[in-house]
């Protein structure tokens, strides 16, 4: 009976931590919500009752009604506590902010309220099978319910926790930054998350006070959201069937079952302390030796077949033949396979497979204007941008403007405001005035995710990536508005966005295969190299379908080689349409590549034309030499 209710809630803080990155400390009070709701629709009023105890309501509904209304209940809940705390909070504040809010409900419910009975609690629960009590001898066909709840509630779960869905929270956990960037509503899921896992903590609440009859403030408190977080942690963080194992060791075998050894049955505090011990114990030890959990969360293989799921297949796409073609010509291989297994291409080899890539009619990359059309209307226009840090005026007033179907280049010593216009213009600040546009729509209102649906997307200085997530998946989240995502996708299932996702499967292989990094699709993206980090990063923002990409400084760091093969990806990208605004401090590359550049100092820009034109001026040079 412990291990189904304590199941469904762990499930729910799992969906919340483990899945999302959510560290909802005041699980418990969902837990609660859940059980109170439970007593004060189930029980008839107070009374009718003897009127011995007080609280609210007093619906006497059905059992079976309640608990659709008490898993309501719980999302409400659940979805409240979240827009408390839907600010961007950091994570760390968060979870005090949520340890806060059940600290609160304990209060609320323990204060002496005619609202559910105050310390006294609720007794006399109707129970389900229409008897009253533990002991009403039909306990095992109660347990043999609660285990077909559990089933079900698994194929809800599942809805959230696995496929794109699934893989988008787990984004948001591993970088909720560089999942604005493109272009996933981190608010929102985190939102989603707090209200399902809601409904599944108090679907457990409501379960284990009508098995028990009874429910009062000594019977939840803080440890009990501790003792379900270290079973997420021992079975493994974001596995539903590690949260199976780490169930039945923490809180049924470790919290339960310690009251049964011998010599401990008289004394229960001993048995609950020894219970407690041994939880933290074994928290440390899996914190230190297994992070992964004991069945860890394993991400699917793509493109090996071994499974036969059809999203974890993907097939050859028909052109891939034109790509070896192009590749074993270049290398002088054998057969193109041959060509495929070599691992190090030159830049031009990746570049010349690159340029047949985009040259697909199939499915073109962005809808911005053609090259030629380009220069006519500025994609972007910054006015008057001005971003201050207290009395620092990091943005002072900046105004530019960047044409599709070319590379701009923004320069400037360090400490210029180069990041920080970048941050208000994707934003991740917010100025402090001044407009942008962005393809005719003024944009500086809105957040971020919105803007890199509409096509900004950026990169960062510091290359960010999804660790737990394979290559591959790093480039799937990329994709925009997934139908999986969706309220029908997560109602539908499968049927409904399966072809999106082989599609989306289809084009991250395309850009493996042209960057050449297909070898590596199915590693964990935390195992990459610096170079390999940042042709991901520029590869998932590809997948994202830009109009215009925002890269900060994506040279810095990397090694001659691989700054040449993102040179020759950026020259074979700019024939697509993209519009590039490039910030870099290698300025040969600007030289190179860049039509137009703007020279920012203090905040200020100092200077705009190309880069032999600005070599010239005495202010550029000044501002370079004295910083
Ligand atoms: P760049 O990218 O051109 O090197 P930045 O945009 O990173 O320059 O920084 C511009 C100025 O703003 C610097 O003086 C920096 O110290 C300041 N600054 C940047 N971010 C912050 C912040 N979050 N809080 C306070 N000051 C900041
Ligand atoms: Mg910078």
């Amino acid at each position: 009976m412990y291990f189904a209710t304590d199941l469904l809630a762990a499930w729910g803080l799992n969906l919340e931590y483990g899945v999302a990155g959510v560290l909802n400390f005041g699980y418990i009070a969902v837990i609660a919500v859940g059980a109170y709701a439970y007593g004060v629709l189930t029980l008839p009023s107070p009374a009718a009752n003897g009127n011995y105890q007080h609280y609210v309501l007093g619906l006497h509904l059905e059992p079976a009604a309640a608990f659709v209304i008490v898993i309501a209940v719980g999302c409400v809940f659940g979805g409240l506590v979240a827009l408390v705390g839907r600010h961007r909070l950091r994570p760390d504040y968060q979870a005090i902010m949520l340890l806060v809010v059940a600290a609160v409900a304990l209060a609320v419910s323990e204060a002496d309220t005619a609202l559910v009975n105050g310390n006294p609690g609720l007794t006399l629960l109707p129970n389900p099978l229409g008897t009253t009590g533990p002991t009403a001898g039909n306990g095992w066909v109660y347990v043999g319910i609660l285990l077909a709840i559990c089933v079900a509630g698994y194929f809800v779960l599942r809805r959230f926790s696995d496929g794109p869905l699934g893989r988008s929270l787990r984004a948001v956990r591993d970088d909720s930054d560089a999942a604005l960037a493109i272009g996933k509503d981190v608010v929102g899921l985190r939102m989603l998350v707090q209200v399902v896992g809601g409904g599944f903590g108090a679907l457990a609440g409501g379960l284990l006070a009508a098995f028990i009859g009874a429910w009062s403030p000594s019977a939840w408190s803080f440890s009990e959201t501790l003792s379900l977080l270290t079973a997420v942690i021992v079975g493994g963080v974001a596995s539903n069937y590690g949260v199976v194992a780490g169930v039945i060791l923490v809180p049924v075998i470790l919290q339960q079952l310690s009251q049964y050894i011998p010599g401990l049955n008289t004394r229960p505090q001993l048995a609950a302390d020894i219970g407690w011990m041994l939880t933290s114990a074994l928290t440390i030890f899996f914190i230190w030796f297994r992070p992964t959990g004991i069945v860890p969360d394993r991400r699917p293989r793509y493109g090996v077949g071994r499974r036969r799921r059809l999203w974890t297949y993907a097939p050859e796409p028909a052109h891939v033949a034109t790509d070896l073609a192009v590749h074993s010509a270049l290398a002088g291989a054998a057969s193109p396979m041959d060509a495929v297994a070599s691992d190090s291409p030159t830049s031009h080899e990746a570049g010349e497979i690159l340029a047949s890539t985009f040259a697909l009619p199939r499915r073109p990359f962005a809808p911005g204007p053609a090259p030629t059309a380009a220069g006519t209307a500025p994609l972007l226009e910054v006015s008057d941008v001005v971003v201050k840090f207290g009395g620092v005026r990091a943005v002072d007033g900046v105004s530019m403007q960047v044409p599709a179907g070319t590379i701009t280049g923004l320069i400037g010593p360090n400490g210029a405001g180069k990041s920080t216009l970048v941050n208000a213009l994707t934003g991740f600040v917010r100025p402090d005035s001044g407009r942008i546009s962005f393809n005719g729509k003024e944009i500086s209102n809105q957040p971020a995710h919105r803007r890199a649906r509409a096509g900004l997307v950026r990169s960062f200085q510091l290359s960010r990536q999804f660790s737990r997530l394979s290559v591959i998946e790093n480039l799937l989240v990329g994709r925009q508005s997934h139908p999986a995502e969706s309220a029908l996708g997560i109602a539908l299932g499968l049927r409904y966005w399966k072809q999106a996702e082989l599609e989306n499967v289809d084009r991250a292989w395309e850009l493996l295969r042209a960057f050449n990094l297909h070898t590596k699709a199915n590693m964990a993206a935390s195992n990459l190299s610096g170079g390999e980090r940042r042709m991901v990063e520029l590869m998932r923002a590809l997948m994202a379908e830009p109009k215009m990409l925002v890269l900060d400084e994506p040279l810095a760091g990397l090694s001659p080689a691989w700054a040449e093969r993102f040179e020759e990806a950026l020259l074979q990208l700019r024939s697509s349409g993209i519009g590039f605004l490039l910030i870099e401090h290698e300025l040969g590359i600007v030289e190179r590549q860049c039509e137009a550049v703007v020279m920012m100092a203090r905040g200020r820009v100092l200077s705009v034309g190309t880069m032999q034109e600005l070599r010239m001026r005495p202010e550029v040079q000044a501002a370079y030499v004295m910083g």
